[in-house]
């Protein structure tokens, strides 16, 4: 008994050595994040995903770890979309070497695609959508114009 919790201990703190810790993700996000980085049974690398961890600070949260995975800022930011908190490490060698805080741009161009099945961007051109408001999220298509929520993004 007390060999087994000692190894669940282990799992839970055991560090990566190259790629991503994503940290601060909203309790019970990680698979809408997994998803918006495109990452399936198709991604090569370890994946570990720790949900609804107490928090100090937003009570519960996620914490996403992936081994060999770069990131690059268009990427990171993807994540405000359901997770405005949320900071990724990016860790070499066992350390964290850069800390970024996701943040929202005003404009998502090739971010993600427009959830209206028919709409023009998803067959030809570059999806562009724009965000109206931040909390709760509001995102606007430039092409067909409708508007989104959180949960139809995700
Ligand atoms: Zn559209």
């Amino acid at each position: 008994m007390a060999a087994k919790k000692k190894e669940e201990g282990e799992m839970r703190v055991k560090k990566i050595e190259n790629g991503v810790v994503i940290d601060h993700v909203n309790a019970s996000k990680a698979p809408a994040v997994l998803k918006l980085l495109g990452i399936d049974s198709t991604f090569p690398g370890t994946v570990s995903i720790l949900m609804n961890i107490p928090s100090a600070k937003f009570g519960l949260k996620d914490i996403i770890k992936i081994e060999g995975k770069s990131m690059a800022e268009n990427e990171i930011n993807r994540i405000a979309l359901v997770s405005p908190h949320a900071t990724v490490n990016i860790v070499k060698d066992y350390k964290v070497v850069k800390k970024h805080a996701v943040k929202l741009p005003e404009k998502l161009e090739g971010v993600i695609r427009c959830p209206n099945a028919i709409c023009i961007s998803n067959r030809e051109g570059v999806p562009r959508l724009r965000v109206e408001q931040q909390s709760p999220l509001k995102v606007r298509c430039e092409y067909c114009e409708r508007v989104f929520t959180e949960e139809q993004l995700a």
